[in-house]
């Protein structure tokens, strides 16, 4: 399906099992999702193929397969520097490995690409650190471009500026963003923003996600908050978007669970019309 210009979509997980969690998606009837990819006992062909026929059938395209590794946690900013993405070196072997068979999912599945967290990307670019998470994500970049597919980081641990020039040492043409804007926020890591139009030529997917600045960035986490009530400016924020020439989806994430996410997602479905569409028509 060719999708008009930003799309809006949901980023789901499987967990519900697949029928439910699709049945969710469309009764929220929004065109495209991003997807958690399953469990690793789940990551096999036929279960892919499955996820991209009931997919198919009800006319929602996947945008993107997101990478997830057993042992991170995200209860504070000191435990996502330990334990989450490709920079914790204890897991980083095994979570490449994982990374690969997400590749291979994600092919099976249609899905033009895969996501992930990379961790604390060092803000030092000297480091020997940061020289080995480029050589890991030029790995991963070569491995998903034999199989046709992008690679997209989340942003959030690090500064623009640090993940623009990431980008351009690991030097490959599938590598893009999932930009994140409450990220930024939660993370203490820059007014999202100014950072969007610094990395902007390597936007290829975003979260759209709000949240508010906590009163000591970068050691306390912000709080994320229902799309268009935190201090992202969800407005401007798409309209950057559409300034530095992206058109892809409009993902929405909210990071709660039940009645209550569905309900800030129906919200954030109407905001985010309202906006493209004044966006669209000026
Ligand atoms: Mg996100």
């Amino acid at each position: 399906m060719t999708q008009a210009p930003l799309p809006l979509g949901v980023f789901a997980g499987l967990g519900e099992g697949l029928d439910a969690s699709l049945a969710q998606i469309q009764d929220l009837n929004v065109p495209t999702a991003q997807v958690h990819a399953p469990p690793t006992e789940k990551l096999d062909a036929q279960y892919a193929r499955q996820v991209r026929d009931k997919f198919e059938e009800a006319d929602i395209d996947i945008t993107l397969i997101f990478c997830g590794y057993p042992g991170e946690s995200y209860a504070s900013i000191q435990a996502v520097r330990e334990t989450v993405g490709l920079v914790p070196e204890d897991t980083r072997h095994e979570r490449v490995e994982l990374t690969r068979q997400i590749a291979d999912f994600a092919r099976e599945t249609g899905a033009p690409g895969i996501g992930l967290h990379v961790g604390f990307i060092p803000e030092d670019w000297d480091t020997p650190e940061f020289a080995e998470i480029v050589g890991v994500v030029k790995g991963i970049c070569e491995y998903c471009r034999a199989q046709e597919l992008d690679v997209n980081l989340e942003t959030g641990q690090e500064t623009a500026q640090t993940l623009h020039h990431f980008i351009e040492e690991v030097g490959r043409p599938n590598l893009g963003i999932n930009f994140d804007p409450a990220n930024m926020i939660i993370y203490g890591s820059g007014d999202p923003l100014p950072a969007l139009s610094h990395v902007g030529q390597h936007v290829s997917s975003c979260h759209c996600k709000d949240a508010t600045w906590s009163d000591n960035p970068g050691e306390d986490f912000g709080v994320e908050t229902p799309l268009g009530q935190g201090d992202v400016d969800i407005r401007k924020f798409i309209s950057t978007l559409v300034d530095i020439g992206y058109r892809g989806p409009l993902t929405i994430e909210r990071e709660v669970s039940g009645q209550r996410q569905i309900d800030d997602i129906r919200q954030a479905i109407t905001l985010l019309k309202s906006i493209r569409q004044d966006l669209m028509e000026g």
